[in-house]
């Protein structure tokens, strides 16, 4: 039997999770802060001149024209959402 010190496991901070390709902004739902399973995000990305959002917990989409609308959206429906998705 070993006793001493024990190395600390790695903790995977949201931050060094990739993005994926194209995301410029994520809030996690309210189902990963009760989990801890930070896919459950928000997804935000923009291009030419759109914005979109979309929830990896319940599929929510959003779109605008106006970008800092989609990031007052996102939050808000990341706030309140639980929805898990489906196992595979
Ligand atoms: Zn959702």
């Amino acid at each position: 039997m070993t006793h001493g010190t024990s190395t600390p496991q790695a903790q995977h901070s949201p931050a060094a999770q990739p993005w994926p390709e194209g995301v410029t902004r994520r809030y996690l739902t309210k189902a990963a802060e009760l989990t801890g399973n930070h896919t459950l995000a928000v997804e935000v990305s923009e291009q030419a001149g759109e914005a979109h959002s979309r929830c990896t917990g319940c599929g929510h989409p959003e779109r605008t024209y106006y970008a800092p609308e989609i990031k007052y959206r996102a939050q808000k429906h990341a706030e309140t959402c639980r929805a898990l998705p489906r196992p595979a």
